[in-house]
């Protein structure tokens, strides 16, 4: 999920006037289902959750997990050893996917491009929404950070579904997948947590990343965590903010751009429908988003399904859907840095 602003304020309204010792963990679930996470002690085993969330062995592609990061950035923020981040204060993003030889066949095709190496020299930069030891660090993710027009929250633990799959392990699953799709491409492809840090990043500095690692493109993966008989998929892009450290205006149209292809990609790859119950036709744009508000490449957000649905949960816990999910957002990421960009003037 991703924050509380558009979401009628409804119950969370209510536990933040009467348990305010456990809305003292914000989650991304601000709204209808929020309160019912509140009342756990945060996802069992979650510091442990990145293995747990490696792609099945059966994945039709590269296993994601099987792609060593290359630790040889030297332009991330931070000097500390990308695998050993000491305490979790300082740890820089997750070092570029090396591409693969450029024989390397496509094999997640029928939708890949003919070309294996066709985002060569392209870089992609992936956010894996929430961190899976966020909910073991609550005081330094509630941590207020300036999002331009508001100040945040550093970080949120994110919804999970019925059965304790947290948004955390998914967004993390989903994004090593495209990772492997996109380097099998050619492009070089950063994630901004790999898994590899105890909690986080907060928010500014996701949006920053995008930047730092001179990135073409971004997306923030995410799972929502709506009304039980609410499900879909949406896209969320960025409106205009231009207020204190905030100025994203030349990234807006770009942006639009990337969110349509991702909904019609995304729509295509997973038959996930559109949400019902939030968003209109898959598509929404906010303001309230630290991620794309201070992001200075092009960004959207998509959330790839209602964790709180049983038909939505049943699927995302799914490695094979998750497999198509990740192909949507590859595909999407591919479509927009190889086509001519016509709709940015609309
Ligand atoms: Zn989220």
């Amino acid at each position: 999920m991703t924050g509380t602003a558009p979401r009628p304020p409804r119950r969370s309204a209510l536990l933040r006037a009467t348990t305010a010792a456990a809305v003292a963990v914000p989650l991304c679930t601000a709204g209808w289902f929020g309160w019912r996470a509140l009342d756990h002690s945060g996802p069992a085993g979650a510091t442990a959750a990145p293995a747990a969330s490696a792609p099945a062995a059966s994945s039709p592609t590269a296993d994601p997990a099987s792609a060593p990061p290359a630790p040889t950035a030297t332009d991330q923020p931070g000097t500390a050893d990308p695998g050993a981040p000491a305490d979790g204060t300082a740890a820089p993003l997750t070092p570029p996917v090396a591409p693969p030889p450029s024989t390397t066949p496509a094999a997640e095709a029928p939708s890949a491009p003919a070309d294996a190496a066709v985002l060569t020299g392209r870089t992609v930069l992936l956010d894996p929404g929430h961190n899976p030891g966020n909910s073991a660090h609550t005081a330094e993710i509630n941590r207020q950070v300036d999002i331009g027009n508001a100040r945040k929250e550093c970080d949120t633990t994110g919804t999970e579904t019925n059965a304790g799959y947290t948004e955390a392990e998914y967004t993390l699953d989903v994004s090593r997948r495209a990772r492997a799709l996109l380097a099998a491409r050619g492009a070089t492809v950063v994630l901004v947590q790999d898994g590899d840090r105890p909690w986080g990043p907060c928010v500014d500095e996701r949006a920053r990343a995008g930047a730092d690692a001179h990135a073409d493109v971004a997306v923030s993966v995410h799972g929502d965590g709506g009304p039980a008989n609410g499900s879909g998929f949406h896209v969320i892009m960025p409106a205009r903010v231009v207020a204190g450290k905030a100025d994203n205006a030349a990234i807006v149209a770009p942006s639009r751009r990337l969110g349509l292809l991702l909904r019609d990609r995304f729509h295509a790859a997973t038959g996930e429908p559109y949400a019902d119950y939030i968003a209109k036709d898959g598509l929404d744009t906010r303001s309230d988003l630290g991620g794309l508000n201070l992001s200075t490449v092009p960004k959207v957000f998509i959330e790839c399904g209602n964790m709180r649905n049983s038909t939505d949960a049943k699927r995302m816990t799914d490695p094979q859907w998750r497999q198509q999910a990740a192909r949507g957002i590859a595909d999407a990421l591919t479509a927009f840095l190889t086509t001519q960009e016509k709709t940015e003037e609309r």
